[in-house]
């Protein structure tokens, strides 16, 4: 577990006051999932805020993955460019949980988020014509 550069400790800012900021920089290698191809590590820049029972992480999703266009069949590629704005909360009925020891895999919150960007219907520059 300790080699996912995902991971992070968020104990200090878990026992911090609400209200406290803090900052960090990932980037990592993303397994493939079905339909996407990573062809670039994820970099994500992340700010976490705590508040009420647990943090606010906003921040920016970067990489670059290779498609494969529901129309004509080929791969191409496509940039990730997005922000995103998730609460993390210590409670296990919610979507992403703060275990334990403090721990968070923010490969969770990269992996829904460009999953969710993706257009229902994948279409590459060719057939859309640009
Ligand atoms: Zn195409």
């Amino acid at each position: 577990m300790n080699d996912n550069p995902f991971q992070l400790n968020l104990v200090e800012v878990m026992n911090a006051e609400t209200g406290f900021e803090h900052s960090f920089k990932l980037s990592g290698k993303l397994e493939d999932d079905e339909e996407i191809h990573f062809i670039d590590d994820i970099k994500m820049n992340i700010s976490v805020t705590r508040v009420g029972d647990g943090l606010m992480a906003d921040g920016k999703i970067l990489t670059k993955t290779e498609l494969t266009c529901n129309l004509c069949g080929k791969p191409f590629e496509m940039k990730i460019d997005l922000g995103f704005s998730r609460y993390l909360s210590e409670n296990p009925e919610d979507e992403y949980v703060i275990d334990k020891e403090w721990h968070f895999d923010f490969s969770q919150i990269a992996r829904d988020e460009i999953i969710l960007s993706l257009p229902i219907k994948i279409v590459c520059n060719n057939c859309r014509g640009v």
